[in-house]
């Protein structure tokens, strides 16, 4: 263990037993943005010193005979910015105070923060009408007219201390867990939140038990979701701080809220040892998101793989790092990684095990980790033991190199011994486990094969000859796609350098200036770059068939308000709409669909949507 870590596990194991490691008594008023505070920190690291934000300073140190010091500090902190956008909220922020919000972040400076991993109590006071929180179990709280005051308590090793304010009305509810226990459920939100509430509430129930189940008891005795004022998407213990206007959006509940929930589990719950890497994005992302897919369907399943693997392909090769090397989403190319490959590391494992030595493997890793920091290294031991398998070579290979094996399936030959599968991949070779697709007239069966080398033959028996072979038609595979395995999808045009606008009606500069993330020009013809077609369905209609383009395509056709797609083939993507509002309706949400290659919108509301299937390449068997 890191020297430091020593002292860490021994500083909480000193503070569980009676007092916290830190005790914090706060005053703020977010009208003014006055903040005092009095800090008491029981035997601190003997050459500790507390440097707070510069908005704050120390009125004065004291140390008792019993090695508490205690510290007195306070200032006006600046005022929140809504301004920030989504990449600003991602970098350190100063502590802010306003009415409409306060947050004040970890790493912000507004507490000392003496040790790496320690346990805490806050006393928060907010004047106004307001409701102040940080992540923990709530002892008190008394509401009063002009004022709050909670108290929480926080007993399992902390990493920092994030603090809330805002003038939020709290909804509750106590949700039973298997083991008998009540977990707290609240919601934090604006008055015009409120009819969301019961919902945020009920799927947080469904997800903490959900998880509950599947992984081992919910760590924590509450759970929050609390509205941000900032566009954030924030996980923290016993709690998740959302954008207002976040939370608004219909797939909030269905995916990000229950990433976060599973965050308390991952991350919280266990603790990620960045010295060697993040796991928990990955494995969160896999057992939430992707397994939200799953529920779904199987091509819901198979489009999130493809967007991963779309993604990789979208990589600039120099822009790769080993999966080992992320810490946290900085860069979009980190997020590739550290999510879609992680994620992709844990479901070619699942193939790998079998889904029971998977689930297994799960469980022992949260029993033997929880309320301790982990890395991949216990990742590897826990499915070791729960597999009786050998993993090291295959998580060493998917961790510490950058990029994905480019693997061909070259020719499928049959002769008396079975068809023999020829495979070619870049150097230096990968280990791979393939899916291969093996069709015969209207029926298919899936067969494993493994490669290790650059060039291999691979021979298998069949009752009856196949007609065809598909490499890894479903993509369960971490590689390079072939280019006609990447079907087209809207973010091509979100993204284009310079993008190009093609109006058939006098509507749609608004929504192309929220699409595109470029400036685009207007053409009246086509033209090599992306060309966004954007009219009313009458004169969309005509256009296509002017410029010789396929029409609308059927499955749209008819259906809700507007209707999106890309065509295969070409840099060009259509919009169409029944009228001037239809089309306004869609210019905020569309953006946020950047992985689909066609949707039907009702109003402002999805009502299908799709990626069109790529055609894995399907080689003939020869005799
Ligand atoms: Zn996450």
């Amino acid at each position: 263990m890191r020297a430091w870590l020593a002292a860490a596990a021994a500083a909480v194991s000193l503070g569980a037993a009676a007092e916290p490691n830190l005790s914090l008594d706060i005053r703020l008023d977010p009208a003014t943005r006055e903040f005092s505070a009095v800090a008491e920190l029981v035997r601190p690291p003997r050459d500790f010193q507390f440097t707070p934000h510069a908005s704050l300073s120390v009125r004065g140190v004291t140390r008792t005979r019993s090695g508490v010091m205690r510290i007195e500090y306070g200032g006006i902190l600046a005022p929140l910015d809504r301004n920030i956008d989504f990449r600003g909220v991602l970098q350190a922020l100063p502590p802010m105070a306003s009415s409409q919000g306060s947050f004040l972040g970890a790493a912000s400076g507004w507490y000392p923060q003496a040790w790496p991993l320690f346990t805490y109590r806050v006393r928060l006071r907010v004047n106004g009408k307001q409701k102040a929180l940080v992540p923990g179990r709530l002892i008190s709280e008394t509401t009063r007219n002009d004022s709050y005051e909670a108290t929480f308590e926080y007993e399992a090793p902390a990493e920092g201390i994030d603090l809330m304010a805002g003038p939020y009305g709290v909804r509750e509810k106590l949700a039973p867990l298997p083991d008998g226990r009540r977990v707290r459920l609240r919601t934090y939100f604006y008055p015009e939140l409120g009819s969301l509430a019961d919902a945020y509430l009920d799927d947080s129930a469904r997800y903490i038990e959900r998880y509950s189940r599947t992984i081992g008891p919910y760590p924590f005795s509450e759970f929050s979701v609390v509205a941000s004022p900032l566009p954030s998407g924030f996980g923290m213990p016993t709690l998740t701080y959302i954008g207002a206007q976040v939370l608004k959006l219909p797939f909030i509940r269905a995916t990000s809220l229950g990433h976060e929930v599973l965050h308390n589990w991952w991350g919280n719950g266990v603790l990620v040892d960045y010295a060697g890497g993040n796991w928990s994005e990955g494995l969160t992302t896999f057992m939430a998101d992707y397994a939200y897919k799953e529920a779904e369907s199987p091509q819901a399943a198979r489009g999130a793989r493809l967007a991963w693997l779309r993604d990789l392909a979208a990589l600039p090769a120099g822009a790769q790092r080993p999966l080992a090397a992320f810490r946290s989403r900085a860069h979009g190319a980190d997020a590739v990684v550290g999510y879609g490959k992680s994620a992709m590391l844990f479901l070619m494992l699942r193939d790998a095990i079998g889904e029971d030595a998977f689930a297994l493997g799960i469980r022992r890793f949260w029993r033997e980790n929880s309320f301790r920091l982990a890395s991949w290294e216990e990742l590897l031991e826990a499915f070791e033991y729960a597999s009786g398998r050998d993993l090291a070579p295959f998580f060493r290979q998917w961790l510490t190199r950058a990029g994905a094996p480019s693997v061909r399936l070259v020719s499928a030959f049959a002769s008396k011994t079975g068809i023999t599968l020829s495979f070619e991949q870049s150097a230096p070779a990968y280990a791979l486990r393939l899916p291969v697709e093996f069709i015969l007239d209207n029926k298919s069966e899936t067969r494993w094969v493994e490669i290790d080398r650059e060039k291999q033959a691979v021979t298998l028996q069949f009752k009856d000859t196949p007609q065809a072979v598909r490499l890894d038609p479903e993509l369960r595979v971490w590689r390079l796609l072939e280019r006609e395995e990447l079907p087209p999808i809207l973010r091509q045009w979100i993204v284009a350098r310079s993008p190009a606008l093609m109006r058939v009606s006098p509507v749609g500069t608004a929504l192309a200036k929220r699409l595109f993330e470029s400036p685009f020009r207007e053409v009246e013809n086509l033209i090599n770059d992306p060309v966004l077609i954007i009219g009313l369905h009458k004169d969309v209609d005509a256009a296509l068939k002017r410029l010789k383009l396929p029409p609308r395509p059927a499955m749209l056709a008819g259906k809700g308000t507007a209707q999106v797609w890309t065509i295969i083939g070409s840099a060009i993507a259509v919009i169409s709409a029944k009228d001037e509002p239809s089309l306004e309706a869609i210019s905020r949400p569309l953006p946020h669909y950047g992985s689909q290659s066609w949707l039907a919108f009702d109003g402002a509301r999805v009502i299908e949507r799709g990626a069109w299937p790529p055609t894995a390449r399907a080689v003939p068997v020869t005799k």
